[in-house]
């Protein structure tokens, strides 16, 4: 049988795994920071309507620069995030992994290098293996903030091309303070101030469900700064695969420059235009899971788990002498959390106050039997 090893594969890919939670079918799945609430039924019909549009014109390449989407995406984060942000200085890709993979593809590349600081998403290193940029995991502190001294140190040393904060941060719910992100900012651009800079990319996935105001001022006259978004968490629409970008003008124009032509279906285009017009619905929901998870903070603290201050749609637990068994022993009990690998912890989503009460009753069943 032919293996892929067998094949004639990139020598950086070879002997790797993909990228991957396992998609289990149990009663609780509260594994991938999915939004647990089905989109509301007046939106589906919305939807429906609006993709019927799209579709009679289906024999046509869709609007090439999404300049509707990007126009609704713009009003969303000036409505939202504290800046009034135009469409020129808006990007959208199918998910914002391909947003990062443009601009690793536009920034990074053979011969440069990625900085990011771990744990953290680990799609960011992924992404840079497959465009081909050298990866640098970058130190954090015990508590999971970055620790900025070594984090500055770090910079200065390797001098890379791109510089990932992740915050909220996946998977420990840790959110990075303005200063922070201006601290490595400058680093970045000192470090390279031989070339015409670093990119640093700011992923904001989970930043509707933090209890701190967006970074996104902080692109205003930093034309290196970018802030990258998605409809996947907050907009509760994983499966759309709609993830977008907020920078200088400039650095959209750049990732014209790979894009491909036509990558944003009219499909795509036409169902986050719907749901941009429920957003007032969809963000009632992100107020619930914020309260959720506070609660899911607050009664794992109770039952005496230590838990990480969390800023997402999730929460990381612990400390397990055996991570991954407690997660199987939650996996017995028809709950499904995610093991990514942290020693000692394990990260749980928010789910609908019925799946957070199955999945607390669990880990009490676990602790009782661990005491025991
Ligand atoms: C979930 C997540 C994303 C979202 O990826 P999409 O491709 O938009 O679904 C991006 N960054 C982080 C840190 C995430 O956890």
């Amino acid at each position: 049988m032919t293996g892929i090893d067998d094949l004639p594969i990139r020598d950086e890919l070879r002997g790797k795994s993909p990228y991957g939670a396992p998609q289990l079918d149990v009663p609780v799945r509260l594994n991938t920071n999915e939004n647990p609430y089905p989109l509301p039924e007046p939106l589906v019909a919305r939807i429906a309507e609006r993709v019927a549009e799209a579709a009679r014109n289906l024999n046509r390449y869709p609007d090439r620069d999404a300049v509707e989407l990007r126009t609704g995406l713009a009003r969303y984060l000036s409505r939202t995030a504290g800046l009034e942000v135009g469409v020129a200085q808006v990007w959208a890709a199918n998910g914002s992994n391909e947003v990062l993979q443009q601009l690793l593809q536009t920034f990074g590349g053979p011969g440069r290098t990625a900085i990011g600081f771990e744990p953290s998403y680990s799609m960011h290193a992924l992404i840079s293996r497959g465009t081909g940029t050298g990866w640098i995991s970058g130190p954090r502190n015990a508590d999971f903030t970055i620790d900025v001294d070594a984090a500055r140190k770090a910079i200065a040393e390797q001098r890379p091309d791109v510089v990932f904060i992740t915050s909220p941060n996946n998977p420990t719910g840790t959110a990075v303070g303005a200063e922070t992100v201006l601290a490595l900012h400058d680093a970045a651009q000192d470090a390279r101030a031989d070339t015409a800079g670093a990119l640093v990319v700011v992923d904001e996935a989970y930043g509707e469900f933090s209890h701190r105001p967006s970074l996104l001022p902080l692109i205003e006259g930093r034309p290196r700064l970018v802030l990258s978004r998605t409809m996947s968490k907050a907009f509760g629409a994983a499966g759309l695969r709609l993830g977008y970008l907020a920078a200088d003008p400039a650095v959209v124009d750049a990732v014209q420059l790979v894009r491909l032509p036509y990558h944003l279906s009219a499909i795509t285009q036409a169902t986050a235009l719907a749901a941009l017009e429920h957003t007032d619905t969809l963000l009632g929901y992100v107020e619930a899971l914020k309260a959720e998870r506070d609660r899911l903070v607050s009664e794992l603290r109770t039952i005496g788990c230590q838990v990480t201050d969390s800023d997402a749609n999730f929460v990381q637990f612990g400390r397990f002498e055996d991570a991954h068994a407690a997660w199987q022993g939650l996996l017995d009990r028809g709950v499904l959390v995610r093991d990514n690998g942290v020693p000692g912890w394990l990260r749980v989503t928010a789910g609908t106050p019925a799946e957070n009460d199955a999945f607390l009753d669990a880990v009490r069943e676990l602790m009782k039997e661990k005491s025991a």
